[in-house]
């Protein structure tokens, strides 16, 4: 579990677009954020800063009070799911869940429970000697996920992981998603421009526009407003 503090934080690309403006979010341990916004209106941007695959132009991010930036890459206590899986595929589903825990130089038997641990909790044991083409999108999804929970890491970032999905699956693994985290106790951080899954994901939203939040609040307080 972790607390994320994002103060005051810009982005403003080379050739001068100001992609986020200002941004001031308080996370607490184990929260849910969800942002949510039109196309462009600056969410991975702002999800990248916090991963720090992105420079922040002004501002500050910090996890448990320390600057992300300021975090070796490897020492950072973050997984994050994309869109598109990023999975390896010349690897199988085993290796690709190992794979960032053989980095960290895990001992072999802590890498085996855990990848049994998460093939477990997400029902992928029966592929773990597949490779990635071999299976469905749904399934691709969920070793995704798995990657992302065998590190046990203190937040999980989320850009748009379930769009690539046919709406049926999109709720099951919606569903399935909170209940990893909360079971986890992993703070995290999900970016959709999908309101409904903003609106059943959430803890608290973030209502981005043009780069700034337009509404921050619980799903009843941004969406139940007369
Ligand atoms: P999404 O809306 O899903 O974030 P985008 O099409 O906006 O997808 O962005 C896809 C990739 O292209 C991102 O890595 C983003 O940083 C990059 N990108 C988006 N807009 C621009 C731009 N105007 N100039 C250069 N790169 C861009
Ligand atoms: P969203 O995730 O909400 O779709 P993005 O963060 O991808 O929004 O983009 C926010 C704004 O920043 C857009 O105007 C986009 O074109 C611009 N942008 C994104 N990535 C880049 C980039 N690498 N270079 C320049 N402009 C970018």
């Amino acid at each position: 579990m972790a607390s994320i503090q994002i103060d005051q934080v810009s982005k403003i690309y080379d050739g001068g677009v100001r992609a986020v403006k200002s941004i001031d979010i308080d996370i607490a341990d184990g929260e849910f954020i969800v942002l949510v916004g039109p196309s462009g209106c600056g969410k991975s941007t702002l999800l990248r800063m916090v991963a720090g695959l992105e420079t922040i132009s002004e501002g500050t991010v910090s996890i448990d009070d320390r600057i992300v930036n300021q975090i070796e890459p490897a020492d950072r206590d973050i997984a994050m799911v994309f869109q598109n899986y990023a999975l390896y595929p010349h690897m199988t589903v085993y290796d690709n869940l190992a794979y960032g825990l053989k980095n960290r130089k895990t001992p072999k038997a802590e890498i085996e429970t855990r990848v049994a641990e998460a093939a477990r909790m997400l029902e992928i044991e029966p592929y773990l000697k597949r490779k990635p083409r071999a299976l469905s999108g749904g399934q691709r999804q969920r070793v995704a996920m798995g990657r992302a929970i065998v590190r046990k890491p203190a937040v999980f970032l989320f850009d748009e992981p379930l769009s690539n999905l046919d709406a049926k699956l999109r709720v099951t693994m919606r569903g399935e998603i909170r209940k990893l985290q909360r079971r986890l106790g992993t703070t995290a951080i999900y970016v959709t421009h999908d309101q409904l899954e903003a609106m059943t994901l959430a803890d608290r939203l973030v209502v981005l526009n043009g780069g700034a939040i337009e509404q921050i609040g619980t799903p009843l307080e941004v969406y139940h407003r007369p």
